[in-house]
């Protein structure tokens, strides 16, 4: 049975406490009785009772000790005095210790039940109070503990855009204190590049569910976090209760929301980002994002009718660097290369490295091809000065193709393997230049890739011969020498010729192989003349700078002129300028060597490379090439002509023997011959021929004495 309430009945007259409980048990309500105030005080510490019936008069602890100690100890009993103490003090005193009311004894049952009845549901009804009271208060505290510490910014902006609420984690993640904030506009910590996009976050149409951005928020000490909003506009008839706690507004239209700091996040996506779309070495821009510009290129020329140029670039004999100084050097070398591009062109262009030592350039904004060939010009003028590299002056010089659209390409394949097709043109014809692409190339090189595939078996295959074209000697117009010229006869493409292949050989390090055997084969042919008493005075070998970086390269040579008994005075080698300025394999030790056993060294297409001079008496040189390119201008150009005119004097500065390459006429030769050069090479001689016709050649040379009138 349900009981109507708890009551503690407190008498130091046992049987008033005995009628009185049977009373109150009769009327349903549950009882406990304590004989005495000592009784009393013992249960009132250890039970809850809806009610305590007071007796005041006890001998030891009375009633107003009782009522004290339950005000001291702040107990929520109510109390109901039942006592035959008639005194006024005892009575007011005992309702000042808070005794809910008084009973006088004794007392009618009636009285006794109706009072106890209101007292009891009085109390019940605080109780229940209480308890709505502190539950209501534990979940404001615990939705103010989950709020002030979420991990996000939780805020609130009144309709001006100004904070009416904001949480701790304001301090945390922005360093302001919030109360500083408070009141504020929110644009007053908005980066001012966002500023804006901040009017969608404050003026939210009611009908929208929530509006989502991510904005850079200034912090306290003036860095920049970005900040994930999601913001809500203000329902007012879904929270009534706000009403009460917010801005005195008829018509409030606030926002609230939760900004989170995704600053980590965008950072480590823009680094993704960046580093999918750029070379680590250089910091530029890698083939993706070449692409994709030059796609964007297409696009915005094809609907303003414009033209843009595309670039490819590639480092002449750059593999070498690799492969001498090594990687980690050849990285270095690279990025300051990268740096000398970039400041070649202009904002809007893009520059990138496609792989390698292959970059390309986007020159959007052009007017014409002139425009393309100037900031060609620009860039091989920029990569002309040595670079430092690790105490090593090293140089390096480059071959440009051009592409421009829409002329020679409608989209991103075709500019690109055109640009390349240019490049490649170019590095045929002794590299370091430019090169626009014309239709014509197309029909006439050969694949690259069918080249470098084929070149591995040629070897074996016996695929390679070696002509010769002779030097003649200027005063006696005799022949003074052979230059040996290597040939590959392919199965399919007929006769190459070495500016066809070499370069891939080079890159692929076939060159070395192919070296070794072209001077064995020279050397052979020497000796095999000499057994027929043909009699040549110097047969002359070009040598890749690959070969040279070979540490036994000039061990061996050695070994080969001493295995066929050739002596060394009657080989010559020859290497271009390059090679002794990016000395970094020894060359020059290896040079040495070479020369103290009698070699003869050659410096070949002297004067297409670098105009610094001061290094060619640090080698033991021989002789001068000339390269074909002034020889060809001598009657045209008085630039080139006086080029001639200082190479020819820096030689007999030097003691050195001159040698002029591609002579083609009579006004070459005499222009030659004036200047005081010792010998010349070209057409107007013979091209190079086969072995076998050397010993025709030598027999006429020697029944009419001269090769050649001069
Ligand atoms: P180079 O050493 O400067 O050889 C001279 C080139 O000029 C030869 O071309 C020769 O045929 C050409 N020439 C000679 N006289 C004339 C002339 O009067 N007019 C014109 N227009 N050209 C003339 P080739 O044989 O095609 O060789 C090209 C280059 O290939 C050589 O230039 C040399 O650097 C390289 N090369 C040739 N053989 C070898 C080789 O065995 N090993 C290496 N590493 N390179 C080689
Ligand atoms: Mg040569
Ligand atoms: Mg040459």
């Amino acid at each position: 049975m349900t009981h109507k309430g708890n009551l503690l009945l407190v008498d130091d007259e046992l049987n008033l406490l005995l009628s009185m409980e049977e009373l109150l048990r009769l009327h349903g309500y549950q009882t406990t009785i304590a004989e005495g105030g000592q009784a009393a005080l013992s249960l009132l510490d250890a039970q809850e009772f809806d009610l305590v019936i007071l007796d005041l008069n006890m001998p030891r602890v009375s009633g107003h000790d009782v009522l004290r100690h339950i005000q001291d100890n702040q107990y929520n009993f109510t109390v109901i005095v039942v006592s035959g103490e008639t005194s006024f003090e005892a009575v007011s005193e005992a309702l000042k210790l808070g005794a809910y009311d008084y009973l006088r004894k004794p007392y009618a049952a009636d009285g006794l039940l109706t009072t106890i009845g209101n007292a009891v549901s009085k109390a019940q009804l605080e109780r229940h109070n209480l308890l709505i009271q502190k539950k209501l208060s534990d979940s404001e505290k615990l939705h103010r503990y989950i709020v002030e510490h979420s991990p996000d910014i939780i805020y609130m902006l009144d309709e001006r855009g100004c904070f009416t609420y904001l949480n701790d984690r304001t301090k945390v993640l922005l360093g302001y204190d919030k109360n500083r904030l408070l009141g504020r506009p929110f644009s007053e910590i908005a980066h001012e590049d966002d500023m804006d996009q901040i009017d969608t976050l404050i003026h939210i149409d009611l009908s929208a569910n929530s509006v989502n951005k991510v904005l850079r928020l200034r912090t306290a000490d003036n860095s920049v976090r970005f900040m994930d909003f999601e913001a809500l506009p203000v329902q007012l008839e879904a929270v009534s209760d706000l009403t009460a706690i917010l801005p005195k507004q008829t018509n409030f239209k606030g926002v609230f929301g939760v900004a989170r700091d995704v600053t980590e996040r965008i950072k480590a996506e823009e680094t993704i980002s960046y580093q999918a779309y750029h070379d680590s070495l250089t910091s530029l821009p890698n083939r993706s994002l070449f692409e994709d510009r030059t796609n964007m290129a297409i696009v915005q020329a094809k609907r303003n009718k414009q033209m843009f140029a595309l670039m490819f670039l590639d480092l002449d004999r750059f593999k070498l660097i690799n492969d001498t100084l090594g990687h980690p050097l050849g990285d270095l070398m690279l990025q300051a290369i990268a740096q000398r591009l970039q400041a070649c062109v202009r904002e809007g262009d893009t520059l990138a490295r496609f792989g390698g030592d292959e970059f390309t350039l986007l020159l959007p904004h052009i007017h014409g091809e002139a425009d393309a060939i100037l900031v060609a010009e620009k860039i091989k003028t920029a990569l002309k000065a040595p670079f430092s590299i690790e105490g090593h002056e090293l140089y390096t010089s480059v071959s440009i193709g051009i592409a421009l659209y829409p002329r020679d390409g409608q989209d991103l394949r075709e500019l690109i393997t055109h640009a390349d097709t240019a490049m490649y043109t170019i590095k045929q014809r002794g590299k370091n230049g430019y090169q626009l692409y014309q239709s014509e190339f197309d029909s006439t090189s050969p694949d690259r890739i069918i080249i470098e595939n084929d070149l591995r078996r040629a070897l074996d295959c016996e695929e390679f011969t070696l002509s010769y074209q002779p030097q003649v000697d200027v005063i006696t117009g005799k022949m003074s020498g052979l230059e040996a010229l290597v040939r590959w006869d392919h199965p399919k493409q007929g006769r190459l010729f070495p500016l066809e292949f070499i370069d891939i050989a080079e890159q692929s390090g076939m060159v070395v192989r192919l070296g070794k055997w072209v001077i064995e084969k020279a050397i052979q042919d020497w000796t095999t003349w000499a057994n027929q008493g043909i009699h040549i005075e110097r047969i002359a070998v070009n040598i890749s700078p690959l070969q040279i970086a070979q540490p036994n390269f000039a061990d061996d040579v050695i070994g080969l002129l001493a295995s066929y008994s050739m002596p060394a005075g009657f080989l010559e080698i020859e290497i271009t300028e390059g090679m002794l300025m990016n000395d970094a394999s020894n060359a020059t030790a290896k040079l040495r060597q070479l020369s103290e056993y009698g070699v003869n060294i050659a410096i070949d297409d002297f004067g297409t490379g670098y105009s610094s001079l001061s290094y060619l008496q640090k080698f033991p040189l021989r002789t001068l090439k000339i390269d074909r390119a002034f020889v060809n201008d001598i009657e045209s150009k008085d630039v080139d002509a006086y080029l001639v005119n200082a190479i020819v004097s820096i030689a007999k500065g030097l003691n050195l023997e001159l040698v002029a390459e591609g002579v083609e006429t009579w006004a070459q030769l005499e222009y030659l011959k004036a200047r005081g050069c010792d010998k010349v090479q070209g057409y107007l001689f013979s091209k190079a021929v086969d072995a076998d016709e050397i010993e025709k050649l030598v027999r006429a040379d020697s029944q009419s004495n001269q090769l050649i009138e001069v």
